[in-house]
């Protein structure tokens, strides 16, 4: 048996803000606007939002202190400021920080709930409308119902899943994107190629996906690397826009699995991007599950037109390596049980074991 559920509405193209306004009046009288520091402003995605406000007559309320990695103290604060300024709507305006901040929130702002319940989706059925705005290439969280939130106290990054949290629009306009260095363009559009293979690795696979997984590596293979050193370059941006989303509408089917929860210590303990956490692993994690998956990746790489060893040369040229990181017994210890706690690990293609993935650590970071 076959499904597909992907129930956000994506508008999709430049321009895309200034020519859908009246579809924002729809979701609210007052939104909360939720955003990181700066990238909302540079990327141009904010005056564009509050334009379509103003149009709308509509007042709104500003949150800007989303970090990478959002935190659950930054969620806290961000759903007192919903509830005492009376927002009935959200808008996330970045990458995948501030739109899973503002998922959260959306969730806090509904449900009369204790903020860790979040992490529980049997704590809550609806959320606030939440509309989308990325101006990263990366996570897909404009098309997927997760939400990643760090708890600090608890020193855990850890995603909850709910349909609830599917953004109610996307506005994907690549030229918000156009705005983002190289390093970061580098590490989210590997962050999308990750999840694109991940709906193969997982046994959630969902063949009705395979033709976007397929699609949605070579896009990120032609386009990635003009991205980088053509920043505004908006035929490459808008190609690994459509691959991030792809990846969204694909792991919102597979979720995610080791190649994801190996990272999220890597990015707890020693700040390095989420992106580039999935990188380090990449071709290891590959080699890991290939024998158990072999005729799905070699579908995969007839249909790309491309070996895995060219894949691998073309991986190469990024220098995903871990930078100087001084891996302690402490980590393994501690770190390797966090993973094999994880929920993704049951959706490996076969069992990793504990073993293996102290391996993956030692042989990776130094
Ligand atoms: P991010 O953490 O949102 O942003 C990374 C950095 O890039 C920030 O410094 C940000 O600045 C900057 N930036 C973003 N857009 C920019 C632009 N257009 N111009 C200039 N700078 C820009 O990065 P991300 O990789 O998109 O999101 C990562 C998070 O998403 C992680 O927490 C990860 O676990 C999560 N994730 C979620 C899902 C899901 O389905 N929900 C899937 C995968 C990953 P500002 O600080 O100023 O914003
Ligand atoms: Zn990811």
């Amino acid at each position: 048996m076959n499904s597909f559920f992907m129930p956000s509405r994506v508008i999709f193209g430049q321009g895309c803000i200034q020519e859908n306004t009246r579809l924002i009046r729809k979701l609210g009288r007052k939104p909360l606007i939720v955003t990181g520091k700066s990238s909302a402003k540079k990327s141009g995605a904010l005056d564009d939002i509050i334009a379509a406000l103003e149009e709308l007559n509509q007042e709104y309320v500003i949150f800007d202190k989303i970090v990478e990695n959002p935190t659950l103290d930054s969620v806290a604060e961000g759903r007192a400021i919903c509830k005492n300024n009376r927002c009935d709507y959200v808008i996330a305006i970045g990458g995948g920080s501030p739109i899973d901040a503002a998922k959260a929130i959306a969730v806090l702002g509904k449900n009369n709930i204790r903020l860790r319940d979040i992490f529980d989706p049997n704590f809550y059925d609806v959320a606030l409308p939440i509309i989308a705005v990325p101006t990263t290439s990366g996570t897909g969280t404009e098309a997927t119902p997760y939400s990643v939130i760090t708890d600090v106290e608890r020193s855990k990054k850890a995603g909850f899943g709910s349909p609830a949290i599917f953004p109610n629009i996307s506005f994907c306009d690549p030229t918000y994107t156009c705005s983002m260095p190289a390093k970061v363009t580098r590490d989210t559009g590997i962050d999308a190629l990750s999840h694109l293979l991940e709906g193969l690795y997982s046994n959630k696979r969902e063949k009705l996906t395979y033709p976007l997984i397929y699609k949605g590596v070579r896009l990120v293979i032609d386009n990635l690397k003009t991205a980088i050193k053509e920043p505004n370059n908006l035929k490459a941006r808008a190609a690994m826009m459509q691959a991030a989303l792809y990846g969204g509408m694909v792991i919102s089917h597979s979720s995610t699995t080791l190649q994801h929860s190996i990272g999220y210590p890597v990015t707890t303990v020693f700040g390095v991007s989420h992106g580039l956490s999935n990188g380090i692993f990449m071709k290891a994690m590959m080699e890991l599950y290939y024998p158990h998956i072999k005729r799905e990746l070699d579908d995969l790489f007839e249909n790309i037109k491309m070996t895995k060893l060219e894949f691998y040369a073309w991986l190469d040229d990024f220098k995903l390596d871990a930078p100087e990181m001084e891996m302690t017994e402490e980590f393994i210890s501690k770190r390797v049980k966090e993973v094999m706690g994880s929920r993704n690990m049951a959706l490996n293609p076969f069992e990793v074991s504990q073993k293996q993935i102290e391996q993956l650590y030692r042989d990776l970071i130094k």
